[in-house]
């Protein structure tokens, strides 16, 4: 058997097409165009690729895009600066700070700056306790992400097995809440989980995002299992030549698998594109209009 390819891309151009009509609508309708800042401090070169990525196809999808570099010096209180500044700018309704910040910074003291009804990342301590208690709240984009595509293979996640394995607060543990909506049964595994293949072959669906390249191998997938990969890790060859795979030993897994998603061109384009969608809910949030189906 091998697995049928979740095709990521298609799917992120298929949202970004919904909220680009979404925004024309906006703008026709309430004269509302979302806007969206996006803060990149330092020069590390993968941030600064994912920042003229989101910029890009922000501004393919009729949005404002404001861009704001930094020095990978900048004081923590210059950062807070600018986020009051942001927070207060009604012509911006989502602030992105792309992570890492460098050692002089508290990221957690930055994502708590932010206006959490602009938090468009979801990482705010309110967003994130609202997520939890199953209240309307801005979700962080890549489970977000996650979740559009499991549900290409299954429309209902309902009573599905789910194993995700990874619990950071910007992947594991939003995601883990996010399948607990849906209602899926949910195990979140971890570095310190015993026994990790046993725990994710009763999975129906196994997610990774561990960071951790081909973690994830053939016996721990149950046949016909969907398996999302989150991961994205850059690997030197034998050739010595640079690569970017996944948490999930691609080649392997895919035999056994019922569904897989790639890397690249699975979970990296939808978190854009739900990035993207988070900003125009927020805008409506910020007008007092209802949120659109995205
Ligand atoms: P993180 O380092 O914050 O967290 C990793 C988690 O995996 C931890 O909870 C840890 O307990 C767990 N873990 C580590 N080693 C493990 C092991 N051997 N077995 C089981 N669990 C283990 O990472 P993160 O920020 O959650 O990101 C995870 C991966 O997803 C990274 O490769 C990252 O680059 C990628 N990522 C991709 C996107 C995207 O858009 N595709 C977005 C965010 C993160």
């Amino acid at each position: 058997m091998t697995a049928r390819l979740i095709d990521g891309k298609g799917a992120a151009a298929e949202l970004r097409a919904k909220v680009a009509g979404e925004v024309r609508r906006l703008v026709a309708a309430h004269g509302l165009t979302p806007g969206l800042a996006v803060v990149l401090v330092g020069d590390n070169p993968a941030s600064a690729a994912y920042v003229a990525s989101k910029k890009k196809m922000s501004a393919q999808s009729g949005m404002l895009s404001f861009d704001h570099r930094l020095p990978g010096s900048v004081s923590e209180a210059e950062l807070l600066a600018l986020i009051a500044k942001l927070n207060g700018d009604p012509s911006i309704h989502g602030i992105l700070v792309q992570l890492p910040l460098p050692p002089q910074i508290d990221a957690n003291k930055v994502i708590e700056a932010v206006d959490p009804n602009k938090d468009v990342d979801g990482f705010h301590p309110l967003n994130a306790g609202r997520l939890l208690l199953g209240l309307p709240s801005l979700a962080p984009c890549t489970p977000l992400g996650c979740i559009k595509l499991a549900r290409i293979v299954h429309p209902s996640l309902v009573g599905l097995e789910a194993v995700v394995v990874g619990r950071s607060n910007i992947v594991g543990k939003p995601l883990a809440q996010l399948l607990i909506g849906q209602n899926a049964t949910v195990t979140v595994a971890h570095s310190k989980t015993r026994d990790i293949p046993m725990v994710c072959r009763r999975a129906d669906l196994v997610v990774a995002a561990a960071g951790r390249a081909g973690l994830v191998r053939r016996d721990w997938i149950k046949p016909g299992a969907t398996v999302i990969d989150v991961g994205i890790n850059r690997v030197t060859d034998e050739g010595g030549r640079h690569r970017i795979v996944g948490d999930v030993a691609f080649a392997e897994v895919r035999e056994v698998a019922g569904a897989i998603t790639p890397v690249p061109g699975g979970v990296g384009p939808m978190t854009i594109a739900c990035l993207l969608a988070n900003t125009v809910k927020a805008a409506c949030l910020s007008a007092g209009l209802p949120q659109p189906e995205l």
